[in-house]
């Protein structure tokens, strides 16, 4: 359904507030209505009890409260990954992925329908750019399965911005809606707990570390030369390698935090013992931390994950020279809803 209103996670504190001040409702309303739909995730403010029936209905009638229709959801075969894809208003389409693993509740969020950047191992880059999501339609995958988990007593522990899209690529509407899902009269969830990760902006980064956000910074590297990084992430062209490592160390430098660089490991690609060194020289004296995954399959791409023997040797040799590095465990593979698996036939 394509609506004229706007949607309500669009707007900002400042918005509501403008709106219901020239409504002539006084500033306690605007409090209410915040958290009504922030903190006690109503459907919409006729639900929310404490404010009159007439600006209940004048609310629900004056704005939209989905853009996010759930087309399907697919389950892992064990039970812990889950996968929606949801439907915009212009038919466009996004996915959402909500791992469970022991106590931790991880939703992984899109940015926009599609990307730009083109990376050939990645299933998003393989489906070109859609469009970017407004912040409003960025929130409103948290707060859905928010919304879901609290049916169990439970909430989501970590937000990661690693789904369709490049954030970085959408920096305004990324950024604003991590605001106000961290906002404490809203749903308050702690900076520290949302991941960004950028295939490596350059600007984005440089303005990321000025505003000092205390949300955690991913960058996915995948190799350490140009000519080898040129062919898989056609953007390394425009911001070449040196050049955003100078980018890192002056986050690191600014914010005194550390970041992760991604890496999949390809076989017989960036998966040698040389890449590992070249890459434990890029990143000698900065503080971060590497986590390797085996490359997920895609359809547009013939690379081959790394053995997990492979895997183990390329980390012993990032730890060799200082380097902490995690293997991560593959996830969700089975439905498609692995890091760079994200697609959709819109
Ligand atoms: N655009 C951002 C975030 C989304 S991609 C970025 O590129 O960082 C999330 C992560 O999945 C990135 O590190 C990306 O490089 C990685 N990725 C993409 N395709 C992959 C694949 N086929 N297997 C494993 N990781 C992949
Ligand atoms: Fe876009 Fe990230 Fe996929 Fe590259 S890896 S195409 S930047 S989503």
């Amino acid at each position: 359904m394509i609506t004229d209103k706007p949607n309500f996670f669009d707007y900002d504190l400042t918005d509501l507030e403008n709106l219901l001040v020239s409504w002539g409702e006084p500033g306690y309303r605007i409090d209410q209505v915040w958290r009504g739909m922030y903190q006690e995730l109503k459907v919409n403010p006729d639900e929310i009890s404490n404010i009159p029936k007439s600006l209940r209905i004048k609310l629900k009638n004056y704005f939209n409260y989905s853009n996010l229709l759930t087309e399907s959801t697919l389950i892992s075969a064990n039970g812990q990954t889950e996968k929606t894809l949801f439907r915009l208003p212009d038919k466009l389409a996004i996915e959402t992925v909500l791992m469970r693993y022991e106590k931790r509740r991880t939703l992984c969020i899109s940015t926009q329908s599609g990307c730009a950047l083109g990376c050939v191992f990645c299933a998003t880059g393989q489906m070109g750019f859609g469009r970017h999501l407004t912040s409003g339609e960025i929130i409103e995958q948290v707060i859905l399965f928010e919304r879901i988990l609290r049916e169990n007593d439970e909430s989501l522990t970590n937000v990661v911005v690693m789904g369709m899209g490049e954030p970085f690529h959408n920096y305004d509407n990324t950024m604003a809606a991590l605001d106000r899902l961290n906002h404490p009269r809203g749903l308050n969830m702690g900076a520290r707990r949302f991941t960004v990760s950028t295939v490596g902006l350059i600007p984005q980064i440089l303005r990321f570390a000025k505003e000092r956000r205390q949300i955690n910074l991913a960058i996915s590297l995948h190799a350490a030369e140009d000519e080898l990084r040129n062919s898989i992430l056609p953007i390394n062209k425009r911001y070449p390698l040196q050049d955003l490592m100078d980018a890192c160390r002056e986050y690191v430098n600014k914010t005194h935090r550390r970041i992760t660089f991604e890496w999949a490991l390809i076989l017989g690609v960036n998966d040698t013992e040389e890449q590992a060194n070249k890459l434990a020289e890029l990143l000698h004296g900065l503080i971060c931390h590497v986590n390797i995954i085996p490359l997920n399959p895609t359809n547009g791409y013939a690379g081959k994950a790394t053995t997990i023997q492979r895997a183990r040797i390329f980390k012993g040799e990032l730890e060799r020279k200082g380097i902490s590095c995690t293997i991560r465990v593959r996830r969700g593979i089975d439905i498609q809803a692995g890091c760079g698996q994200l697609a959709s036939e819109a």
